[in-house]
């Protein structure tokens, strides 16, 4: 399998590689199988993050010991220096490697976020030091905000971005890519297949893998997928008009009931975390993470119930998505 340069890293990466957000679901004997098949299968790049409860440990416990073959990525949510430090330490203890290939700042999303991360006491700082420590190689940025990823990117601090690409969510197509070429930013597509919505895997996949030098880590938690996924990379080939065809359908159809976690609706006047209530929700109808989203869900601030149905959000909605029927479910199915 031809391999891609990830951007100023000059890391030569499987095109197809692992996202492992869904291993937290699996046993971790069902995680080990799943991540030895992917290695054994040639896939030479892992991503995960700190807030994929124990996808870190189980990266740590089945491969640590084939260190040499892949880069390996992670990410964290700590917007402080002092909490970033001590998030790459957990993660190089929990992964048990001297070095990590990527740490990235999780979806900085907001305005505030930023400039806490930016800040002289702030997250980068930290990964700053860590790089010149030898802990990590490079920084990288990941986010579902487009707008704010380029702001990021345009900084020159990040060697990789990571943003959600895919026949549903294709700003990135335009805004994004050609900048962080230009930059020699690598380019990690996340939710290549919708976070599970689109079903067919060749198509989405070859539709991802169409967009020159991007590296695609689709999630994966069964064996099957490591086949299924990496059979679209084995058997590349530009999308016929047909197929074309069959994909707009398709995202026509989820096009119109599907959030693409932009953030553009926030702030809710009652405070709640709109698109994080959608990922719950998606997490627990699509993922099967019966016990740990309801878990993670009650410890959200503000929950679902509060809607005020003020309908604010809507309006500022670019997909005109109908948020207060679907945050009533979301109340309706995690209380
Ligand atoms: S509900 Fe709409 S505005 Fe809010 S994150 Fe989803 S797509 Fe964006
Ligand atoms: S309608 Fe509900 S979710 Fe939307 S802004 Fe108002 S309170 Fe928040």
């Amino acid at each position: 399998m031809e391999k891609r340069r990830l951007g100023r890293t000059g890391f030569l990466v499987t095109p197809i590689s692992f996202g492992a957000l869904p291993m937290q679901r699996c046993t971790m004997e069902e995680a080990g199988e799943v991540l030895i098949a992917a290695l054994d299968a040639g896939i030479n790049f892992f991503d995960t993050a700190r807030a994929y409860t124990d996808s870190e440990a189980k990266i740590g416990k089945y491969i640590a010991g084939r260190r040499s073959e892949y880069f390996l990525a992670t990410k964290s949510m700590a917007r402080t220096k002092a909490a970033m430090t001590e998030d790459i330490a957990t993660s190089l203890a929990t992964m048990k490697t001297e070095y990590i290939d990527i740490y990235q700042l999780h979806n900085v999303k907001t305005e505030q976020e930023w400039e806490a991360v930016m800040a002289p006491d702030g997250a980068l700082a930290a990964l700053k030091e860590a790089k010149a420590a030898g802990k990590i190689r490079y920084i990288g940025i990941t986010g579902h905000n487009v707008d704010m990823l380029i702001r990021a990117v345009k900084t020159g601090e990040f060697s990789t971005v990571q943003v959600p690409f895919n026949c549903v969510e294709q700003r990135a197509m335009t805004d994004l890519f050609p900048l962080a070429r230009s930059l020699d930013v690598g380019m990690i597509v996340m939710k290549p297949l919708g976070g599970g919505l689109i079903d067919h895997v060749d198509l989405a996949l070859r539709f991802v893998l169409q967009q020159e030098g991007v590296v695609a880590i689709p999630g994966m938690d069964r064996v099957e997928h490591v086949t299924e996924n990496l059979a679209a990379a084995q058997n590349f080939r530009q999308l016929n008009p047909e197929e074309t065809a069959k994909l707009t359908a398709l995202a026509a159809e989820l096009g119109s009931n599907f959030c693409r976690r932009c953030g553009y609706c926030m702030p809710c006047a009652a405070g709640i975390d709109i698109p994080q209530m959608f990922i719950f929700h998606l997490q627990y109808t699509r993922y099967g993470l019966k016990t740990a989203i309801p878990a993670r869900y009650q410890g959200a601030k503000v929950k679902a119930s509060a809607c005020i149905e003020c309908g604010e959000c809507e309006e500022r909605c670019p997909y005109n998505l109908p948020i207060r029927e679907r945050i009533k479910q979301v109340a309706k199915d995690l209380g």
